[in-house]
């Protein structure tokens, strides 16, 4: 056996990835392939139901190389094509894309397949993501950590399972009542369940937790393995997602209105059409991207966090989907961004951050290192992230706009009503626009929309100001050689400028570019380089200031908007303190959406979130972490203020 040098990982003779840590394999010796397509695919008939079903949902227990998502996706590429293959699988300890290639490489009729697997796999090892394949008709939900913490935190519901893992005997943490209890929860009667072990307990706690198993002969020898399908009678599960943030799809009838052509309203477009529908998008700017998303650079970069909150994880995961995007759309962008510590004060962050997300997502740079990136900042130290990029907004916005193939309409809006189902919205030249479904993407200015929708405040949403300035690249001595750098403020090169930006305040309207801001942002380029000739930028300044949205909470708002007499009829007064399986299902306003309050990371968010809402709308289903998704959700300050009875 030849050992590799980290994750206790090596190969055996005949070349199977095998870990010591369980001393197990990966797969049957030298038979993985076959051995998926017997247990599983076999099974579970996945050939037979790709060829009669619209839509196939899989989850697996251990998604390790990727063997039998291939497989699965193989046997899919030989099926009329037909059915959509959503396939879900969870995995503690990501493989590195070079294990994973050389654990694959046994299978070489699979390694075009294993190839784009690998190229599409996120880098950062936690976090739930999103991979598409073929052209989105198979999809791919990688949840990294923790079986029984990914299943409790997910919603899709399987129609087949593959339950994998290394052996019950060998990884008995994984093989207990709580797994068997949530592949019930993620389960629907029908459901049907196949595994290689014929353990007595496996057998016994499936079949407690509503799986009808039987036994049949196993692969290769092996005397026998178990399959079954879900029954669960009149037994009741744990659902994930409390009433008062249940799903509801409403399939558009009528071609969706989307107010807003920044980054979220034209994701939200392109997403729609990437399920056949076209939307209209109203802007009272001429072109996309006239605002908040207009600045000469961006940047898209995962946010850290010390304990991996919740707008990490959203970070991650939007970071990790829109890189995907940028590929298929072909945006241009330029790798590499380093965020530097300028006041010491995230050792003990990077430091957690490294651990929880692997050096080659991101790395730790000495000011020793950073000298040879011409920073001359002693006693600083920066985060090189590698796969992070910078990008031109208004080119980026636009790939994604002209992808969406929506229709554009330069208007101001002056009104909003409602008539039975329709949305009806008013310009100010008397037109108007309707459509049974209606989305607000409007940055900061989505609270004067809801504003003409609801007579009372519903969402905490407010503005965040940014200034930002431009002066002429010559000007600072080591142009040609300095990487993007995030610091407290941002230094990015834009042809022959550099854009320095931006200020952040909240809630201040004043749209005329402030000379105490560009002192900031002076201040701030003098903490990143030292010897930057000040006066001489100062001179030869310009700037722009614009406007982005932002919540209470500072994450994004992203979903159906509640109807508020409905929250507190059911969820206020003396049921505040009701539990959520007590309560009725929330209802929405039909056809109201909203998706905005992205701040500064809208190009790292929005995209990400425009699938997930477009997924619900026509779908009903979340594509994230369900607890991530539930502090997006509109209707959590309304039901935040209901249960401290306001
Ligand atoms: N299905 C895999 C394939 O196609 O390559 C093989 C799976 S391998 C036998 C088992 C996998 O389960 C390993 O990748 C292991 O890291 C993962 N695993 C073990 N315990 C786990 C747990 N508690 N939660 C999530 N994944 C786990």
């Amino acid at each position: 056996m030849s050992l590799t040098p980290s994750n206790n990982l090596s190969f055996t003779d005949s070349g199977t990835l095998y870990s010591s840590q369980f001393d197990d394999t990966y797969f049957m010796d030298g038979k993985g392939l076959e051995e998926s397509n017997f247990i599983f695919l076999g099974n579970n008939r996945i050939i037979e139901r790709f060829e009669s079903e619209k839509e196939l949902i899989i989850g697996e227990t251990g998604f390790g190389t990727g063997l039998n998502f291939l497989a699965t996706w193989q046997a899919w590429r030989q099926s009329p094509k037909t059915c959509k293959l959503t396939f879900f699988s969870c995995e503690l300890f990501p493989l590195d894309p070079k294990t994973q290639r050389q654990a694959l490489a046994l299978y070489p009729e699979l390694s075009e397949l294993a190839e784009e697997l690998i190229s599409k796999s996120p880098r950062s090892r936690t976090g739930f993501h999103l991979l598409d394949f073929e052209d989105g008709q198979v999809q791919l939900l990688l949840m990294y950590g923790d079986v029984l913490d990914t299943f409790n935190d997910c919603q899709l519901k399987a129609d087949a399972w593959y339950l994998d893992g290394f052996a019950p005997s060998k990884n008995p943490e994984m093989w207990n009542e709580k797994l068997f209890k949530q592949l019930a929860q993620n389960s629907h009667p029908g459901t049907t369940i196949a595994t290689f072990t014929s353990a007595g307990f496996v057998r016994r706690g499936l079949i407690a937790a509503g799986f009808d198993m039987i036994k049949t002969k196993g692969f290769a020898g092996k005397r026998h393995m178990i399959l079954g399908t879900f029954e669960p009678g009149t037994r009741r599960f744990r659902q994930p997602i409390p009433s008062w943030f249940s799903l509801k799809s409403s399939k558009p009838k009528n071609p969706p209105i989307i107010i807003g052509a920044g980054i979220a309203g034209c994701s939200i477009a392109y997403e729609f059409k990437q399920q056949g529908i076209e939307s209209i998008i109203i802007d009272k700017h001429p072109a996309p991207a006239g605002a908040a998303s207009g600045n000469l650079r961006g940047m898209i970069m995962p946010m850290f966090t010390k304990h991996g909150n919740h707008q990490e994880l959203l970070s991650l995961s939007g970071f990790h989907y829109v890189n995907q995007l940028m590929k298929k759309l072909e945006i241009e962008h330029e790798l590499s961004i380093l965020e530097l510590d300028l006041n010491n004060e995230n050792t003990e962050l990077y430091q957690h951050a490294i651990a929880r997300h692997g050096e080659d997502f991101i790395s730790k740079l000495t000011s020793t290192q950073l000298k040879e990136l011409y920073l001359e900042l002693n006693d600083t130290h920066g985060l090189l992230m590698p796969h992070a990029s910078v990008i031109k907004p208004t080119n980026f916005t636009n790939k994604i706009f002209i992808a969406s193939e929506a229709t554009y309409k330069q208007a101001e809006i002056v009104s909003i009503n409602k008539t039975e189902d329709t949305w009806n919205v008013v310009f100010s030249n008397g037109e108007s626009f309707s459509s049974d479904t209606l989305i607000i993407a409007s940055g900061h200015e989505s609270p004067k929309l809801l504003d003409m929708i609801y007579p009372e405040k519903l969402v905490n949403l407010g503005s965040l100001r940014g200034q930002v300035a431009h002066f002429p690249a010559t000007l600072l001595p080591q142009t040609d050689n300095l990487p993007a750098i995030y610091g407290e403020k941002y230094l990015l090169r834009a042809n022959d400028q550099f854009l320095l930006g931006a200020t952040f305040h909240e809630d201040d309207p004043e749209t005329e570019l402030r000379e105490s801001d560009f002192d900031d942002l002076l201040d701030s380029l003098k903490s990143m380089i030292p010897s930057a000739d000040i006066q001489a930028i100062k001179n030869e300044l310009s700037g722009r200031c614009s406007f982005r949205g932002k919540s209470k909470d500072y994450l994004p708002v992203v979903g159906p908007l509640p109807k508020i007499s409905y929250y507190k009829e059911n969820y206020g007064g003396s049921k505040r303190t009701h539990a959520a399986s007590r309560m009725d299902d929330a209802e929405y306003e039909k056809g109201l959406y909203i998706a905005t309050a992205f701040g500064s990371r809208g190009f790292t968010t929005a995209p990400i979130c425009a699938r997930i809402l477009v997924e619900e709308i026509l779908n009903e289903r979340y594509l994230i972490n369900c607890d991530l998704r539930r502090h997006l959700h509109p209707a959590r300050f309304l039901l935040r203020r209901l249960r401290r009875g306001e």
